[in-house]
């Protein structure tokens, strides 16, 4: 076995069964044909079965805040796989559900004809149920693989309340980890004999149209909107021009290394400086791996393990022995977006208030009857109409380009909590708003980042009005600390926002 076993976890009793037809991987969060360690032990089962590998790459079309930006994102990178998998012995079937449960079933068919089956395991949004619906499957051996980060999940020991203890937990604990990489290219020279996708499957399960996966390449945003125009999910959540898969991924990620990583340390926090990575969407579709990403980063570094630098005390600078930009970089890349993803995976409950340490809940109620000066309602704050230039301006890159510049994100999260009755509510705006544009919203680090700016994983500070002792930041002192200029002439005032 080439994966590491600690990433890999049976979901029944059962053993591979040798007389099915294929080996099914039903992939869901880990989108992506290289690094992808669920792929690669797919692959290991499809050779040592010597049965055909079989993909179902599938789209649900009910799940909470679909829209045209999320599902072009999603299908851009099943048109991507349809033509690099096309005339491969792997078969691949790309599915987008047209309507809620007409793809029910298609799973259990296709599992009981399977001589394993194996999926992604995640605690992204609801794969925790699609875990559950993958558990309930019989016959044949089910295995969840965790292709999530550096550190495989089932790793962590406890969950970590600071990005301080992760960093300490991860410099005592990733090292070996490293050296156990996933395949770059898992399908080269697999030596898989041809498979197919059964017929009577194609015919009720048909394969996404070409209007959606395109005859050579991608097909143009403008035509796949019309696609989709049918399906029941919002639409006027519109796509971003920036395109999903792997290949726009790379591309981007290998801009931020000719342009950005350089610049990442000193100039990250500034919005003008087009210094961030701008991956995360790629990154919570499972586009891109953050093994690739830390791979391309240490090449450019001329990076070696050897260079880890004791003691394993928890620094943030230093430890790893790459310039202090790529340290940076990686500290964002590592600790902080693994830290969301251990602490979703060991606490279901993630998302609910009552969840935020015990001094945030004593410090809120303390100050909950703070006089407010600004209070605004969700259709305030979504059309981007309070009084605050800066602000606003956050919220149009949101709904624009489904993103929000890294340090204006906690300023945008922050002043929600300001300018609302309660913390409670400042919750429910903020994830409706991050989870609805966002393109990589519904993500791990999509609770984490909101729960930061509620208080988890932070300290106490001075207390003050309306924050209590939870962190506190201003739009006036952001403008005095970053360069905006820029910024502010493409998301500040315009005449009509819609
Ligand atoms: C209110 C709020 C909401 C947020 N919502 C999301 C979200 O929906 N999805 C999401 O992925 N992140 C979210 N974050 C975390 C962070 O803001 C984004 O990951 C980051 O802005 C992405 O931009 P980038 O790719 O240019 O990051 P870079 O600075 O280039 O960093 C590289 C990668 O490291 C990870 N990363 C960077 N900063 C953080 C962080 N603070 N916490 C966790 N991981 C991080 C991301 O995967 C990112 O792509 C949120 C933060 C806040 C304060």
């Amino acid at each position: 076995m080439t994966v590491p076993e600690i990433r890999v976890r049976r979901l029944n009793g059962s053993t591979p069964r040798p007389s099915g037809d294929h080996v099914l991987y039903w992939m869901t969060a880990t989108r992506r044909l290289g690094w992808n360690y669920a792929l690669e032990r797919a692959v290991e089962h499809a050779r040592a079965l010597e049965r055909p590998l079989l993909i179902l790459e599938p789209l649900n079309v009910d799940y909470r805040w679909a829209a045209d930006r999320h599902h072009l994102f999603v299908i851009d990178g099943m048109a991507e796989h349809e033509h690099a998998l096309r005339g491969t012995p792997v078969a691949y079937h790309p599915y987008v559900e047209p309507e809620p449960r007409a793809g029910r079933g298609l799973l259990a068919v296709l599992a009981a004809r399977a001589c394993a089956v194996v999926t992604d395991d995640s605690p992204v949004f609801f794969t925790l149920r699609l875990l559950q619906a993958a558990a309930r499957l019989e016959g044949c051996v089910v295995e969840a693989v965790d292709s999530c980060g550096l550190l495989p999940l089932a790793a962590a020991e406890k969950t970590y309340t600071a990005a301080y203890h992760m960093r300490r937990f991860l410099h005592k604990t990733l090292p070996p980890h490293l050296s156990e990489p996933p395949a770059a290219d898992p399908l080269a020279s697999a030596g898989l004999v041809d498979g197919v996708v059964p017929d009577d499957v194609a015919e009720r399960w048909p394969r996404a149209p070409a209007a959606l996966l395109g005859e050579d390449g991608l097909p143009e945003q403008d035509a796949m909107v019309k696609a989709l125009a049918d399906f029941p999910i919002d639409h006027a959540v519109g796509p971003t021009g920036r395109r999903g898969g792997h290949a726009a991924a790379r591309a981007r990620l290998d801009a931020f290394l000719d342009d950005g990583l350089e610049r990442y340390g000193e100039e990250r926090r500034d919005p003008d400086s087009g210094a961030s990575s701008e991956l995360s969407p790629w990154l919570h579709y499972g586009h891109i791996s953050t093994h690739e990403v830390f791979d391309a980063v240490a090449t450019r570094e001329g990076w070696a393990p050897s260079r880890i630098s004791p003691p394993h005390d928890g620094r943030r600078k230093g430890w790893w022995g790459m310039s202090a930009s790529a340290e940076s970089f990686v500290d964002e890349l590592v600790t902080w977006r693994e830290l969301g993803y251990v602490y979703n995976r060991r606490n279901p409950d993630y998302d609910r208030y009552e969840t935020l340490p015990e001094w945030v809940l004593e410090t809120f109620e303390k100050h909950a009857d703070d006089p407010r000066e600004h209070v605004y309602s969700f259709e305030e704050f979504d059309s981007a109409a309070t009084h605050d230039e800066l602000w606003n301006a956050a919220q149009r890159q949101l709904v624009g380009e489904g993103l929000i510049h890294n340090y204006l994100r906690m300023l945008w999260g922050k002043k929600i909590l300001e300018w609302t009755e309660h913390p409670r509510d400042a919750l429910d705006v903020m994830v409706e708003l991050n989870n609805r544009y966002a393109l990589d919203g519904r993500d791990p680090n999509s609770y984490s980042g909101i729960m930061w700016v509620l208080g988890r994983f932070d300290r106490g500070w001075p207390e003050r009005a309306v924050y209590g002792k939870v962190r506190s930041m201003s739009s006036d002192s952001t403008r005095r600390k970053v360069r905006l200029d820029r910024y502010l002439e493409r998301w500040g005032a315009q005449e009509s926002f819609v």
